[in-house]
């Protein structure tokens, strides 16, 4: 039914994605889905950050969440999965939604904290922002069942 559906990945907190991940595999073995894990790296885009940092010090720090990125994708997918990778660059909400776009993902899976309004309003909310901006299906996973 869903032809291309992604799981926004933390690597901060990649644990708190298997329930995401276990749905999303459901999409791919019974209905031949295509898997998209996408990792979104905020710090570099801002301009008070990248001025501590020499370009190359920036493309390595890429590279190497890039590697995350893929020994995670090996630990938890089962053989013959191959899910598409990518690491973008900005802030996680908006590039999750340019993504969603550009790639037409029909199906958005992802965890959401439950937290307090105060919370919401300090630390943000990237799976709020999302599924209020991205014109696809959103399957929000809350952490208190
Ligand atoms: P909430 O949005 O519930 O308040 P978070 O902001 O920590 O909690 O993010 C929840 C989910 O949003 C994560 O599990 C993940 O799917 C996605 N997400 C958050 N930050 C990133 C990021 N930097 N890259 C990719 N996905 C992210």
């Amino acid at each position: 039914m869903f032809k291309k559906v992604l799981v926004p990945i933390d690597l901060n907190e990649p644990a708190f994605a298997e329930e995401a991940l276990k749905l999303a595999l459901r999409e791919v073995e019974d209905n031949g889905a295509e898997l998209h894990l996408l990792t979104v790296v905020p710090g570099f885009t801002n301009s008070f950050v990248a001025a501590y940092f020499s370009e190359k010090d920036h493309i390595n720090a890429v590279k190497k969440i890039a590697g995350k990125l893929q020994d995670y994708s090996h630990t938890v997918m089962p053989e013959g999965v191959h899910p598409i990778l990518r690491v973008y660059e900005g802030s996680p909400a908006e590039t999750i939604v340019d993504y969603i776009t550009s790639k037409e993902i029909n199906l958005v899976i992802m965890p959401a904290h439950h937290r307090s309004k105060i919370d919401e309003f300090f630390l943000g909310s990237v799976s709020a922002r999302v599924a209020e901006r991205a014109k696809c299906s959103v399957l929000l996973l809350k952490d208190n069942n």
